[in-house]
């Protein structure tokens, strides 16, 4: 049987909240319920946004909670010579090509579909000529994006179901390198899943709509199939999403209030993997364990204002 490696990968922009949480530690169950190991890797390409203070903070939020993972922590802000390369590889086998749309160019795009949540790129670059591009060039620097096929890509999501997108209808060719220099969240995902030997990716319902892209180019580039755990968004008590920036949803708040164990206990009950937010440790956890258990739809955070231990 293949070993699971599963993975959290979280991006330092802002304090995790404890729906970040909850994804890093159902990867964790997941992959060390089947003695699998659990991989980290912090997703900071955006500089300045993901300082090395919210870093540190992250990782010590993923060890106070005893999260801890195999080998040494894969900084994305470290790797660009490993995506020029990949990128390099798609250049040349002509599946890419650079695009001089300015950001107003694609905006004005947008008014007629408002309300999208996704952008549809038509195409205006995917046929320059030659010397088009050239002039081009000598004016601004070009993103790279990805030619995409007319066909559908599908995915059997073990929570989700099945999931299937024609990528050319609902995104068009998509960017990988961004024309400041900065490696698209597609490219850079996909090499370090494939590069790591990631099996299992486990990650919040909000990136479904992105994994057909993900598929397509792991595909392109000869990177094994991974599976794939979109698990839906946590809730506060009063039904609203979770933001990064309020403390009260942040660790800090939470360990203001309870014990890491009444913390586990929390986690643990908001995914229904216990009946009531008991004080567990992550062992407990680890033997009740089960994506049968968790709903696909939506998961709330409950806790009591003090925990009984009885
Ligand atoms: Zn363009």
């Amino acid at each position: 049987m293949q070993e699971i490696v599963g993975r959290f990968a979280p991006t330092p922009s802002g304090r995790l909240h404890m729906g970040n949480l909850l994804c890093a530690l159902l990867a964790f169950l997941s992959a060390r319920s089947r003695h699998g190991r659990f991989l980290l890797r912090v997703e900071d390409l955006d500089r300045p946004r993901c300082t090395p203070e919210l870093t540190e903070k992250c990782i010590r939020d993923l060890q106070f909670l005893g999260l801890e993972w195999d080998g040494g922590i894969l900084f994305q802000s470290r790797r660009t010579p490993v995506y020029e390369a990949v990128l390099h590889r798609l250049i040349q086998t002509g599946n890419t090509y650079p695009c001089f749309c300015t950001r107003a160019r694609l905006r004005s795009m947008l008014a007629p579909n408002l309300g999208d949540t996704q952008v549809v790129y038509p195409g205006f670059c995917r046929n320059l000529t030659e010397t088009e591009r050239e002039k081009l060039a000598m004016i601004r620097t070009p993103s790279i994006r990805l030619r995409v096929p007319d066909t559908v890509i599908s995915l059997e999501d073990r929570l989700q179901g099945s999931f299937s997108e024609n990528l050319l209808h609902a995104c068009g060719d998509f960017v990988l390198r961004r024309s400041d220099g900065l490696f698209s969240y597609q490219l850079a995902v996909v090499v370090d899943d494939a590069e790591s030997g990631v099996t299992e990716v486990v990650r919040g319902r909000d990136i479904l709509s992105a994994t057909p892209r993900q598929i397509y180019l792991a595909r392109l580039l000869g990177y094994p199939p991974l599976h794939y755990v979109h698990i839906p968004l946590l809730m506060d008590p009063g039904g609203r999403r979770l933001s990064k920036h309020e403390h009260d949803m942040s660790l800090d708040g939470f360990r203001e209030r309870y014990s890491r164990e009444e913390i586990l206990g929390i986690l643990g009950c908001a995914a229904r993997l216990l009946d009531r937010p008991e004080p567990v440790s992550l062992d407990d956890l680890i033997r009740v364990f089960s994506w049968d258990r968790i709903p696909p739809d939506m998961l709330t955070l409950s806790y009591p204002s003090s925990i009984s231990t009885t």
